[in-house]
């Protein structure tokens, strides 16, 4: 940088460096109405989270990401990859609630039940209970390498490992049977990709909810950044009340605020100590803020002690806190275009997802022309072509599927496949469908569109297209 503010002083140069270290932050912990709601998140999400895997339907893994044997379990659905596009519909439906909620209360998901904020809640847990609360870890921040520093800081980071090492096992046994991974665990006997992808979530969990924490939140993840496009004026944030709060000053329990000219903020500072992303929402609104209503909590329990109502810091709208709008006025704007919108799409995505899933059928059949065998002709002059067809049971019963093919005359299939599938079965039957010479001399050389029915007991009959090749 070139600095000449005055003309007949030399230019000097400067240099500024664009990296500045980010302070650690030792969030204070918190109790309060909000901090018992994620508390509970966290036992629910971890709750399903680790206990999934461990579930049994039908003397199976109940949720079951088999990507060897290209099979999904759901409970009692067994999914392919045909059925890639009730995943996308589950995605949509995700995303679609989570700018219904964004655009209704803010950054809910953010604050309660994403596994990052989950996570760093678990880790700042075990901190605690190894390194004390926030003015005992910043005394331990400051203090040189001792015994007691190295315990307390080693007991952290192992009890740390072992909460990253579980999830990425548990991660890990939602794509391989979690019983047959744990039997795997005395003699080490992982195979290269669940040792690689039990090491990476683990590694991850630990980096990211033990040393990254609000790092995520404020510069890797996307959604900070574009949910403000969700937000409006009548969207619940967390918001100071600085109408109710300035001037802000200290004073004692019996001071006369009229008189000392003060507002309802004692300047204690807790909300900025309680805060995870470390910011002053005295400040306002700022992208930072992942709405974890940890400084509501710390500051309705100082509101509470000077006798003052709660509700400095609150949940609130932009427009309610301006137009001092009462609940009533605040919950009938909550029915708004925006809201209705997200709310209509929303509903017919998720009707549309159960309709498909309840009307999927259960047969699921691939047609692969075989490469090798691309058309000859056979004995009396027949044309064939040779397929493989991928059946599979989209169902824990047993099927019995008969296959036919059609779309030139004279079309047959050998052998007729009658196949009886047990329940979640999938299985490749190579098959060869000929047609008579004259058929396929009135066909002429080149691709001819075919079908080939599929026919279960008791279901609606299913078409998979295909070509025939009629050599020159
Ligand atoms: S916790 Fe409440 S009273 Fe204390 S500084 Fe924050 S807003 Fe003011
Ligand atoms: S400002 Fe309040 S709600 Fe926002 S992140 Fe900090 S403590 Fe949580």
């Amino acid at each position: 940088v070139t600095d000449s503010t005055t003309t007949d002083a030399p230019a000097r140069e400067q240099v500024i460096s664009l990296y500045a270290s980010q302070p650690k932050i030792q969030a204070r912990a918190v109790s309060g109405w909000f901090n018992g709601w994620r508390w509970a998140l966290v036992w629910a999400t971890q709750l399903l989270f680790y206990g999934a895997p461990w579930l049994q339907w039908n003397g199976r893994q109940a949720v079951l990401f088999d990507l060897a044997a290209r099979r999904f379990y759901l409970g009692p659905l067994v999914l392919y990859p045909q059925d890639f596009i009730y995943l996308t519909g589950l995605l949509i439906v995700s995303a679609y609630a989570l700018f219904l909620f964004t655009a209704v209360a803010g950054r809910l998901w953010c604050g309660f039940a994403c596994p990052q904020t989950v996570y760093t809640e678990i880790f700042m847990w075990v901190e605690q209970r190894f390194e004390g609360d926030r003015n005992k870890r910043l005394k331990l921040d400051a203090a040189g390498l001792g015994l007691n520093k190295l315990l307390r800081r080693g007991g952290k980071h192992l009890a740390w490992g072992v909460i990253a090492l579980w999830t990425g096992f548990t991660f890990v046994g939602y794509f391989t049977p979690i019983r047959s991974l744990m039997a795997a665990v005395p003699g080490f006997a992982f195979g290269p990709w669940e040792l690689f992808w039990i090491g990476f979530y683990s590694l991850a969990t630990y980096g990211n909810a033990g040393w990254l924490r609000e790092q995520v939140c404020k510069y890797m993840c996307p959604y900070a950044r574009f949910q403000s496009a969700m937000f409006d004026r009548d969207t619940l944030i967390i918001s100071y009340d600085a109408e109710r709060g300035e001037p802000r000053g200290t004073r004692g329990r019996k001071t006369d605020l009229e008189s000392a000219q003060l507002g309802h903020c004692i300047d204690c500072g807790l909300c900025v100590q309680v805060c995870p992303t470390g910011i002053d929402i005295r400040k306002g609104l700022q992208y930072e803020c992942i709405g974890c209503a940890a400084c509501i909590d710390v500051c309705n329990g100082v509101m509470d002690k000077m006798h003052y109502p709660r509700g400095l810091i609150r949940y609130d709208t932009q427009n309610g806190m301006e137009q001092h709008l009462d609940r009533g006025s605040e919950w009938r704007r909550v029915f708004r275009p925006r809201v209705v919108v997200y709310t209509g799409v929303l509903v017919l995505i998720v009707a549309a997802l159960l309709y498909g899933l309840l009307t999927r059928p259960a047969i699921r059949v691939d047609v692969v022309r075989d490469r090798g065998v691309l058309s000859r002709v056979v004995e009396d002059g027949w044309v064939e072509n040779v397929y493989r067809l991928q059946v599979m049971n989209a169902t824990e019963q047993m099927q019995s599927v008969r296959v036919s093919a059609s779309g030139l005359p004279g079309m047959q299939l050998v052998p007729v496949p009658a196949l009886t599938l047990a329940g979640a079965e999938a299985r490749w039957v190579p098959v060869a469908v000929r047609v008579p010479p004259e058929a396929a001399a009135q066909a002429g050389a080149g691709s001819h569109a075919i079908q080939f029915d599929i026919v279960v007991t008791g279901e609606a009959p299913l078409t998979e297209k295909s070509t025939f090749m009629v050599p020159r």
